[in-house]
């Protein structure tokens, strides 16, 4: 089989409500592509009936792929393996629940003929995300550029097609804690946004409870940027000025017999404040600190379980990483070496 022109990666977590209507959709636009195309389905350790149907899926069209992460991973790393098994020449991340419509990947195709390497999609209305979503990500958004030096533009998602030379460039990060939006912003390219409406998911509910929401925030402010870091720096100072200012001011007035300090409350609220603020830093530092940690114990972003359609000489090229090659059915692979070796 030929490589693809087109390679659509779509990361599942427990979707089966969606995955007909998604076969459906993607066979249509796949139609309507100007070159061949291809689908690389990552199950990221679903625990309902997802994995089988996407396997089934890859059993019924060769075009299909579907790649069984050995847990789950995480939407950020399943959205990596499946960019490690691209071979396409413009590849395209999708979500499982039809919020991203594939209808647009064709305006993205066009986009990319034009000659743009980063073609990312805009969201300019989201239906059926709750107020407390819209705000939480707008300001999040908004205090991720101001404390960032990447320029990620507002309202975009994971939601983008790449052309392999940007893609080469973006697998060349293989850091731990992934903010994929981010590192895409980061690579730089001729980039455009394309604008879509952002439709309610069609089964299911988000896998992205408050939790997720923080540590995917988390992640794309520590990836990102120093100045919290900074921040503890600046007010450390500020603090010990005023502490000096204070004690300075204290000694006078007693020497002076102005006023004698009473203090005990206030020595109480100054030192709890203090020590607060001490913890608070200590933990904004231990964030990093635990983020080098992930990156020097150095293990695999992703582990595979099994694959299915897959050839056999895809297999043995495309075993990203691998010591050995990945067999149908019983596969391990890991996503972590790739780039050094691709
Ligand atoms: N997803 C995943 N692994 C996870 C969580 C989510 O692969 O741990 C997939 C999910 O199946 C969907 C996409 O990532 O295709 C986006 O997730 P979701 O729709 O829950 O996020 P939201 O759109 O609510 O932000
Ligand atoms: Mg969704």
């Amino acid at each position: 089989m030929t490589a693809p022109t087109y390679s659509i990666v779509v990361p599942v977590c427990d979707e089966e409500g969606s995955l007909p209507e998604l076969e459906r959709r993607l066979l249509a636009v796949m139609e309507k592509l100007d070159a061949p195309s291809e689908v690389i389905l990552v199950d990221d350790g679903s625990t309902d009936a997802s994995a089988r149907l996407l396997a089934e899926m890859s059993e019924r069209d060769a075009r299909f792929t579907s790649i069984q992460l050995s847990r789950n991973f995480g939407h950020q790393a399943a959205i990596t393996a499946g960019l490690d098994f691209a071979r396409g020449q413009a590849v395209v991340v999708l979500d499982a629940d039809l919020q991203d419509p594939p209808e647009v990947i064709l305006e993205m195709a066009a986009r990319w003929r034009d000659g743009y390497e980063v073609v990312y999609a805009i969201r300019e209305e989201r239906l059926g995300e709750s107020t407390f979503k819209r705000l939480t990500a707008s300001s999040f958004y908004g205090a991720l550029r101001k404390l960032s030096d990447v320029d990620a533009p507002a309202d975009v998602g994971d939601f983008r097609l790449v052309d392999r030379a940007a893609l080469e460039a973006f697998k060349l990060m293989r850091e731990r804690n992934r903010y994929v939006r981010g590192m895409f912003g980061w690579i730089g390219f001729r980039q455009i946004g394309v604008r879509y409406t952002r439709a309610e998911r069609i089964a299911g509910r988000t896998k992205y409870p408050f939790s997720q929401m923080v540590k995917l925030a988390t992640d794309a402010i520590i990836g990102f940027s120093t100045a919290p870091l900074r921040f503890a720096l600046k007010l450390g100072f500020v603090l010990s000025s005023l502490s000096i200012l204070g004690a300075l001011s204290a000694i006078v007035l007693k020497f002076t017999g102005a006023y004698t300090v009473p203090g005990w409350a206030s020595l109480i609220v100054a030192v709890a404040f203090l020590g607060g603020v001490q913890l608070l830093m200590l933990g904004v530092v231990g964030e990093y600190v635990a983020r080098i940690h992930d990156e020097v114990r150095g293990r695999p972003l992703y582990l595979v379980r099994e694959t299915h359609g897959l050839g056999d000489d895809e297999r043995s090229q495309r075993s990203r990483g691998l010591e050995r090659p990945v067999s149908e059915g019983e596969s391990s692979l890991e996503g972590t070496t790739s780039a050094h070796r691709a």
